[in-house]
């Protein structure tokens, strides 16, 4: 196996110093910074989700409040919760915990939350700053797959980068922050109706993929001396954690890959963190 292990968790503890250090500086300054953490239903994925996130929170001296509502609540209450948090001038970030139950809109609740603590980075008007170059909350797993990048010294600029997968989460974020001016890389968006995907994919200096299909990826796809990032997450039969690429064959062909788990999972919490001390600095003012 040739290629560099992209040891995502080693970033995300530089991240998550760096967003200790910006959280202490706040609290001299008599600054508090509080992420509103928000759980509806029981389902054990998205709750041990939650309480990770809380744990880095705590690590950071982030303090958290956990709202939970059951699975049966109206959109309407949970609406009403997102709303009263808004108007909290003590809470800096709202973290809603996505999937919500069957029945309630994910992405129309989640407009709910006022752009100023949308520390996921998903509502329009954060991903249409990251259109107009205006980045300020960038969605956490494209910003996290950029600092690997970055931590490592991988020339963006120039490159030509495939991004496969264009869902709103990861892979069409992700395509406009490479091609922003600064980063300024060569991106192609591939997805289920792109024809000859594994010919397109070779194309790339740097492959990112975030379909969602375990193992899908293997050595064809990539070109020798390649850096792959691998942002799936998929739970196999046997309850491990596999990305969407074929680690050990990739990594025969790759110059760098990214490992599942403990690549880019470990970075979206950071970034959450991170864009959690930057709402606090942003609120200060
Ligand atoms: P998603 O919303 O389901 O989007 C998947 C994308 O992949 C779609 O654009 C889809 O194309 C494309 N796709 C599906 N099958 C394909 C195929 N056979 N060939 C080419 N493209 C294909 O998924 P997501 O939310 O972006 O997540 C993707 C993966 O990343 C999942 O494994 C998820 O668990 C993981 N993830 C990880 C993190 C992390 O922290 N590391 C965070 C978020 C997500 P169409 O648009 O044409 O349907």
């Amino acid at each position: 196996m040739g290629a560099q292990v992209l040891d995502g968790k080693a970033v995300a503890r530089t991240v998550l110093d760096e967003t200790a250090e910006r959280v202490a500086a706040l609290r001299y300054r008599g600054k508090e910074t509080t992420l509103a953490t928000v759980l509806v239903g029981d389902d054990p994925a998205s709750a041990a989700y939650v309480r990770s996130k809380r744990r880095r929170a705590a690590e950071v001296g982030i303090r958290s409040v956990h709202h939970e509502l059951a699975g049966d609540v109206s959109q309407d209450r949970v609406v009403d919760l997102l709303r009263r948090l808004n108007d909290d001038p003590s809470v800096d970030g709202i973290l809603l915990q996505l999937p919500l139950p069957e029945g309630m809109d994910d992405q129309g609740t989640a407009l709910e939350i006022h752009p100023s603590k949308d520390v996921d980075g998903l509502h329009p008007t954060n991903l249409g700053m990251i259109v107009l170059d205006r980045p300020v909350f960038a969605p956490c797993t494209p910003s996290g797959c950029l600092r690997i990048l970055q931590h490592y010294g991988i020339p963006v600029r120039g490159a030509n980068v495939v991004v496969v997968g264009r869902s709103f989460l990861v892979g069409r974020p992700l395509a406009l922050l490479l091609a922003a001016r600064g980063a300024d890389a060569t991106v192609t968006i591939a997805h289920s109706r792109t024809q000859d995907l594994p010919g397109v994919a070779r194309r790339a200096d740097i492959l990112v993929v975030a379909v969602g299909r375990p193992e899908m990826v293997n050595a064809a796809y990539v070109r020798e001396g390649a850096v792959v990032i691998d942002v799936g997450i998929n739970r196999t039969a046997a309850g491990s954690l596999v990305g969407d690429v074929k680690y050990d064959e990739v990594a025969e062909v790759a110059a760098a890959i990214t490992p599942v788990p403990g690549g880019v999972g470990p970075m979206t919490v950071a970034m959450l963190m991170h864009n959690t001390s930057v709402a606090s600095e942003l609120r200060e003012r």
